[in-house]
């Protein structure tokens, strides 16, 4: 089996916070995870950087708009580094690579594509139009802001064309989201029938000139959500001289979207319609995680209350915070604070996981030179475990039960350990099953933290299926 793993690719009119990172390292370890199965994978990331929203933002900064963007990019990017993001590549919608992947996907849905007159209020936050009837004293009902009448023309996208079809295949789960509730709500939305067909397409001129011009028509360019949801093939390769990797992943592969609550419409309805225009593949499965709030308030710059990953790593190491997020609740909104975290160090991590792994290593230093690791008398117990964990990874995607499931192995070990008495009982039995389910405990947690995982396997001496007795150090592993 082979996995495209997706995040959404963040809009770059202002710096990362906690949620973006939340988002990535999700997907991060999904990622991992079926790395560590063996199973072949592409991990694909990116930033969102074209749409009138930037262009706007850089000229109120004064700045020009390609090197607003880079300014962006970058503090987007950095975060692969500095939280260990497995990124096989990180695709820019302003890159030329980008524009040509959205040029060849625009010629397969030319017959889908029209051009036609529009008028209505538009938001240029939502970056999106609104019908008189649906909002009151011309103001964006999300954004608060007043609305701007606009008159143009534009070209449309006959969306209209494929609901019925996608209803089929969500329904049908042909196209799978999860969770359940993010299903039912996109059914109603189809239910209702109050879509229609697309804009996807803006005057060149309200974006000043930034974006990608429609071909053969340099007065309008693309609608950056019709742009940016070309990223998960162009990030591939599609459209280039070498579509290899598009074809091995995309094509041939089962492909996971990670995205936040608030775009399951646009993943869910428009981005299928689009590739069933263009006549290439629908992805398998769209995982929608829920939101990071402060106080019970969703971030926003307004209030104030912005967390961003920079401040995270003031006081914490990245692979702390990376298994802590991977221990909140992804299908519900969850509340974050420094002192939870700090808890869940010091406590889970520390105190639990770290001191068994530390006890462990107090009794190998006792042990036999070498240890034949044939005997798990955990055998029955850890292979339950094992299934329920792999149970909530891949059949649920809920992240937080499965680590939840692997902690109890965490328990039983320190039970055994007691039970037997361990350091008075050095038999082989008892510490070959030790350290084989010492083994599982380390595969876990590798995904969630890598770096140190593999730290703490190098201490370890396995020869074929023996255990080697060298000089391991105690020193605190958190
Ligand atoms: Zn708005």
């Amino acid at each position: 089996m082979r996995y495209l793993i997706t995040t959404s690719i963040p809009y770059v009119n202002d710096d990362p916070h906690i949620g973006h990172l939340y988002e990535f390292v999700l997907a991060d370890i999904f990622a991992r995870y079926y790395r560590n199965l063996n199973k072949e994978v592409f991990f694909l990331s990116g930033t969102d950087e074209n749409g009138i929203k930037i262009a706007k933002s850089a000229v109120e900064a004064g700045k020009n708009i390609k090197d607003f963007v880079d300014e962006k990019y970058n503090k987007f990017f950095e975060l692969k580094d500095k939280f260990f993001l497995s990124f096989d590549h990180f695709i820019r919608t302003s890159s030329e690579e980008h524009k040509k992947a959205v040029y060849k996907f625009w010629q397969l849905c030319q017959e889908d594509i029209y051009l036609n007159n529009y008028s209505g209020y538009y938001c240029y936050s939502c970056e999106a139009y609104y019908d008189e009837k649906d909002i009151k004293d011309l103001i964006c009902p999300l954004h608060k802001k007043k609305l701007e009448k606009i008159e143009e023309k534009n070209y449309f996208f006959k969306l209209t064309k494929y609901l019925d079809e996608i209803k089929n295949l969500i329904e049908q789960e042909r196209i799978k989201i999860y969770p359940q509730e993010k299903k039912l709500e996109i059914l109603n939305i189809l239910k209702v029938g109050e879509i229609r067909d697309l804009s996807i397409s803006r005057d060149s001129k309200r974006s000043y000139g930034w974006g990608i011009p429609v071909p053969r028509d340099s007065q309008q360019v693309i609608y950056v959500w019709f742009d940016a949801l070309i990223n998960y093939l162009s990030g591939l390769g599609f459209g280039s001289e070498d579509e290899t990797i598009f074809k091995k992943f995309w094509n041939e592969g089962e492909i996971i979207h990670f995205i936040g609550k608030d775009i399951v419409k646009f993943h869910a309805i428009y981005w299928p319609a689009m590739l069933l225009s263009a006549k290439i593949k629908i992805p398998e499965k769209i995982v929608v995680h829920y939101f990071i709030n402060i106080k019970g308030e969703k971030m926003s710059k307004t209030i104030g209350n912005v967390i961003s990953p920079n401040d995270l790593l003031e006081k914490f190491q990245a692979e702390e915070i990376r298994a802590y997020l991977a221990h909140q609740t992804i299908f519900n909104d969850w509340d974050f604070n420094f002192q939870n975290l700090r808890d869940f160090k010091e406590g889970i991590l520390k105190k639990e996981i770290g001191n068994l792994i530390l006890r462990i290593f107090g009794l190998l230093k006792k042990a036999p030179l070498k240890i034949n690791l044939n005997n798990n008398l955990l055998k029955e117990i850890s292979s339950k475990i094992k299934r329920d964990f792999n149970f909530y990874i891949n059949n649920n995607f809920e992240i937080n039960l499965a680590y939840l499931i692997a902690f109890d192995l965490v328990k039983e070990i320190n039970n055994f350990i007691d039970q037997k008495k361990i350091w008075n009982n050095l038999t082989d039995e008892n510490l070959s099953t030790i350290i084989i389910n010492l083994f599982e405990i380390l595969n876990y947690y590798r995904p969630l933290m890598p770096q140190k995982i593999e730290e703490i396997i190098k201490k370890i001496e396995i020869d074929n299926n023996f255990y080697l007795n060298k000089e391991i150090d105690l020193s605190p592993l958190f």
